[in-house]
Parts: C-alpha cells; sequence; structure tokens
C-alpha cells in the first residue's frame, strides 16, 4: 500500500463560495489565537504550549465561540497541527544553529486553506469506480462538483482544501496499490540539453523530446512577460516611483494571466514526467541513470544552459528521478543512479572506455577507436554500460545492494525524499 495524492478542482455555486471563504476566514482566526496563545503562554510562564495542550484549549474555545463551533471539530485540530508542524520545524532549524523566523501571524490573504484527517469526518468525496470527476460533500458548504482524477485510484485518507488565485483545490490523499509490470530491456539514459532525454539500448538509442506544447506555453510566459515589463516601466514613468508605482487594472490581468501560465506549465510537466516515467519503466528492466547534482546544475553552465527553458526542466531534473525510482520499485525494475563523478559520462568513451574533456559546446563524440556519435548518446551508452557491470556475474539483489543510492559514494545529487505534508 502506497500513499498518492489526487489533486481535484472545486466549482462552487455562489452560495458555497462564500461558505468556503467563511471557513477559510474562521480557520486562519483559529491559526493566529492559537499562535497569540502560544506566545503568551511563553512570555508569561515561559511554558512552551503543545498540540495536546492547544487541542482541550479548542474544546474550551468552541464552548464560547459560535464561529467555532461553526466548522468541523477535526479540521481545526489540523490547523493547530499544522502551527504545532511549523513549531517544530522552527526548533529543529534554531537547533542546528540556523535563524529562521518565528512562526508568523497570518493576514487573510497569505492563509491557504485547511485540512480533514479522516474520510467520513467533515467531507465526503463522492466519485465513480475510476474516481473521476464528481462531488466532494464539506460540513457547512454542501455538495461541491469537482472535477479531476487520480492516477491510481484508492481509498481516500485525508483531505486538505486550498485556494490558489481564485481558483479551489481538494488535494486528497488515497491508499493505493499500484500494479505495474516492468519491461525487459537494460538501458541508459542521459539529460540532454536540446532534448529531453537520450536512451541508449543494446538495440540502438532513441530521444525523448519535450513535449512540444510545454514549448508552447514557455513562449507565451515570455510573450506575457515582456507585456508586464513594458506595462511596468510605463507606469514607473508615469508615476516617477521605482517601487510602489500604482497598477493598472490591465497591468493587473497580466499578472493573473502569468500566474495562469506558470500553473499550466507545471501541470503539463507533471503529466509529461507521469507518463514519460511510466513508459521507461514499462519498457525497461534496469536502467542506468545520472547521478543527478542539482546545484552544480544550475549554478553554472555558460548561456545554453541560462534559458527559461533550460531552468524549469532543471528543475524537472530531481522530480524525473523521484517518480522513475518508485514506479520501478512498484514494478520491481531498477534505476540505478551512477557516481557521476567517478564515471564521467559525457567524458568517457563508451567504446573503448579513453577517458577525455570535453567542452559543454561539444556536441560530437569522436574518439581515436572509431567511435562517433552525438555527445548525449555517447554518454546514455556509457551509463547503460555501467548498468551492465554493475549487474553482470552478481545476483540482482545483490548488485542492488551495491548500488542502491544511499550506499553511493557522498554524492550531493541523490535526490532527497519528498515528505508528503503530514496532517496527523
Ligand atoms: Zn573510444
Amino acid at each position: 500500500m502506497v500513499q498518492r495524492k489526487a489533486t481535484y478542482r472545486l466549482y462552487p455555486t455562489a452560495a458555497q463560495l462564500a461558505a468556503l471563504e467563511h471557513q477559510r476566514w474562521v480557520h486562519c482566526l483559529l491559526w493566529n489565537e492559537a499562535l497569540a496563545e502560544r506566545r503568551r503562554a511563553w512570555g508569561e510562564r515561559q511554558e512552551s504550549l503543545r498540540f495536546s495542550a492547544q487541542c482541550k484549549q479548542l474544546t474550551e474555545w468552541r464552548g464560547q465561540s459560535k464561529l467555532l463551533r461553526g466548522l468541523n471539530a477535526q479540521s481545526e485540530q489540523v490547523t493547530l497541527k499544522r502551527l504545532d508542524l511549523a513549531f517544530q520545524h522552527f526548533f529543529r532549524r534554531v537547533k542546528s544553529g540556523e535563524k529562521p523566523g518565528f512562526p508568523r501571524f497570518k493576514p487573510l490573504h497569505r492563509f491557504k486553506g485547511w485540512g480533514y484527517k479522516s474520510h467520513g469526518d467533515g467531507w465526503r468525496l463522492v466519485t465513480n469506480e475510476r474516481m473521476q470527476h464528481g462531488t466532494l460533500r464539506l460540513s457547512g458548504v454542501g455538495p461541491v462538483a469537482i472535477r479531476g482524477k487520480p492516477r491510481t485510484p484508492g481509498t481516500p485518507k485525508t483531505c486538505e482544501i486550498i485556494r490558489r488565485g481564485h481558483q479551489w483545490y481538494a488535494s486528497i490523499t488515497l491508499e493505493c496499490s499500484p500494479e505495474r509490470s516492468r519491461g525487459e530491456q537494460i538501458g541508459g539514459l542521459d539529460w540532454g540539453v536540446e532534448t529531453f532525454a537520450t536512451v541508449a539500448t543494446p538495440a540502438g538509442t532513441e530521444t525523448i523530446e519535450n513535449p512540444c506544447h510545454l514549448d508552447r506555453t514557455l513562449s507565451e510566459i515570455r510573450r506575457v512577460q515582456r507585456n508586464i515589463s513594458r506595462k511596468e516601466e510605463a507606469a514607473k514613468k508615469a508615476s516617477g516611483k521605482t517601487r510602489r508605482f500604482p497598477v493598472s487594472n490591465r497591468l493587473r490581468k497580466e499578472y493573473e494571466r502569468l500566474r495562469r501560465l506558470h500553473r499550466k506549465v507545471a501541470n503539463q510537466r507533471n503529466d509529461f514526467l507521469h507518463q514519460t516515467t511510466a513508459r521507461l519503466v514499462g519498457q525497461f528492466g534496469v536502467l542506468g541513470l545520472e547521478g543527478l547534482n542539482i546545484r552544480n546544475m544550475t549554478a553554472s553552465g555558460g548561456q545554453r544552459k541560462k534559458g527559461l527553458n533550460r531552468r524549469i526542466l532543471d528543475a524537472a531534473g530531481g522530480a524525473f528521478h523521484q517518480r522513475l525510482r518508485y514506479k520501478a520499485e512498484e514494478a520491481g525494475a531498477w534505476a540505478m543512479e551512477a557516481p557521476t563523478r567517478q564515471i564521467k559520462p559525457s567524458q568517457t568513451c563508451h567504446a573503448c572506455g579513453r577517458q577525455e574533456k570535453k567542452a559543454l559546446s561539444q556536441r560530437r563524440h569522436e574518439c581515436p577507436c572509431g567511435a562517433s556519435c552525438s555527445r548525449d548518446e555517447n554518454a546514455a551508452r556509457v551509463l547503460m554500460a555501467w548498468a551492465e557491470q554493475q549487474l553482470s556475474g552478481r545476483e540482482p539483489a545483490e548488485a542492488w545492494r551495491a548500488v542502491r543510492p544511499d550506499h553511493l559514494p557522498d554524492d550531493p545529487a541523490r535526490p532527497v525524499k519528498r515528505e508528503t505534508h503530514a496532517i496527523a
């Protein structure tokens, strides 16, 4: 059993929208009040309030306040839990010698939403067997029309209600057991600069292109950004201010448009990553990957790495590996990350193993041994050869132990496992 998140968009009626806004406002009040209480307890008695103490207090508050009584009690505990997590995070960072900001009071416009702990208590998801679209029943709001579907259906566990811009979403955690089968091939995958990735197989290499709809959205983003900076320049000139200049309605609309486009890119990229990783796991049993060094990828890298395209795709690297890893695990396949600094995929010849430094601008691999192919293809072949080497003469399980990413020599590259937003 694994936990997955599915996001549904909410389509509330006008009355439901008002009810959602009301609940958000009450949760925001509760957050600020509970935070004030913690500060008071510390200031007056040097006592640090715990989550359980605040829950008890909440019961009292609910007795006194009609506003609080009007909302689902568990969802209010979730807001207290989030505050508790913010404090735990704060103390953890203080302990490790950082200088974190104290958990803050939140104005309503910075308060995004609230959550529920268990299905059936304050919320119920009503959909068909594929869990596509349907209704979300929220206490105090009623049945809200929703659209969306999970990649793998499952049992709803927790729910978060989120407002983003003018839109409302429900992010629902599902417990599911995905069925996935792995392919039989062995291969190597290298990140490209012009293309998304190059995949080497014993039969030859193939390239995975960046999806063209993503490119279209990116060029639209560039266009809107140009519009915005032109309008901003004009507004600065007209008002004589470089900061806090008056924002016209038109400019405000452009900002909203830009936000929408960024969201669109994120969705498109997400879909693309899911589809691509699922396809790769369906094709390969063993796949050699370059250990990612995200820091190196973004810190430097000359002109060709600077574009918006590149930035967004770099950010995709960690997400791609993470998805590939868990999908491979589900299918019983191996996605293995090579220790890049030892293997040097782009500087090693796939045919003879000779190493030679290549400038980033050098797009071809030409070796005295006669090997001649594109730079990306060579790197993918080196990674495939490495993966093969890891397996040869060993039981797969043993080979896997030897190359498990957490056993690799201290490599900042391995993507960190991301925790899902915890609601206890
Ligand atoms: Zn060679």
